[in-house]
């Protein structure tokens, strides 16, 4: 009788469920709308469901659990989401309870960056290391600490909220959704390019992005910048000194080998790296004094629901 493991990706828009070998092979992977909107007990439904359809191909194989990444603070003892602004109707509910009741299994809990760090030490660009840092560059900024091949979690689960290290500590610097200002995730984000390109366009600097005033997202503001546009490199000249910055206190307090960064916004990494990598030997005598790396992760958005499934294993 084989035995197989779930992964689920509890994002605000869709639900995504996947079987997973012990060995780390992905068996089949399915998506559905997340449909916030419909309630609590609908987005319950939802994901037992999701979980039922995936199980109904594995009948006769054992279920050894299922992992569920969800973006928020976990109360990992209690198996509760505490704060998650895409769900809202989550929180400070028994999810966990809830679920191992409904579907007579395991059910473990993860933020979904611990997740997805998790993942990348699994099958992604972190296989072979136990020690890892991963950014997660998105809306926000999240991040996953594994160490000891274990996801490091801070007494309550909290730990690993790397988009908050101030990068910025000026009178005046961006206001985060955290409540304080110049995080790493109000300079390196998506959100955060758009809002430097829509202040670069109210400033009259840039005609180039001025050309998309309706329309900016971190991919146009990469278009204008390979067209040559300066106000638009230097906004991913930012964004990499800003990761430098964080990077740099990261490998100072960790001395990990491995730093993973991973987001849509990778690919204008050689807009930012170049700065983001000078930034990070000049501000860490670690770093210039060992063979840490600074890479790319591998597995995309899938990082997630690898390491959802690998809690279970
Ligand atoms: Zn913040």
């Amino acid at each position: 009788m084989p035995d197989y493991a779930i992964g689920v990706d509890l994002g605000g828009t869709n639900l995504r469920v996947a079987a997973f070998r012990p060995e780390g092979q992905m068996l089949e992977k399915i998506s559905v709308p997340t449909n916030i909107g419909a309630g609590r007990e609908h987005l319950i439904q939802t994901i037992t469901e999701g979980i039922r359809k995936v199980t109904g191909e594995h009948l006769g194989e054992r279920l050894l659990g299922i992992g569920i990444g969800v973006p928020g603070f976990i109360l990992l003892e209690k198996g509760i989401i505490t704060k998650s602004p895409n769900l809202p109707g989550l929180e400070n509910f028994p999810m966990r309870d809830e679920l191992e009741q409904r579907l007579a299994t395991k059910v473990i809990l993860e933020n979904d960056a611990n997740a997805a760090a998790l993942g990348e030490k699994w099958m992604g660009a972190g296989r072979g290391v136990d020690d890892l840092v991963l950014l997660t560059l998105g809306t926000g900024i999240g991040g996953g600490i594994i160490s000891g091949g274990q996801v490091l979690h801070g007494y309550l689960g909290m730990a690993g909220e790397l988009g908050h290290i101030l990068v910025d500590p000026r009178d005046g610097a961006a206001a985060c959704g955290c409540g304080s200002t110049g995080c790493l995730e109000t300079q390196a984000s998506a959100t955060a390019i758009v809002r430097m390109a829509n202040e670069e366009i109210q400033a009259g600097r840039s005609p180039g992005l001025a050309r998309h005033a309706d329309a900016v997202t971190s991919a146009v503001v990469y278009e204008v910048a390979m067209e040559g546009d300066a106000e638009a490199r230097s906004i991913f000249e930012r964004m990499g000194r800003a990761l430098g910055m964080g990077l740099s206190v990261l490998i100072n307090t960790f001395n990990f080998p491995l730093y993973l960064l991973s987001g849509g916004v990778l690919h204008a990494w050689d807009l930012f790296a170049p700065v983001m990598l000078e930034e990070t030997r000049k501000r860490s005598l670690t770093l210039r004094q060992s063979d840490t790396r600074i890479d790319k992760a591998e597995l995309g958005d899938l990082a997630g629901l690898y390491g959802a499934a690998r809690l279970v294993l």
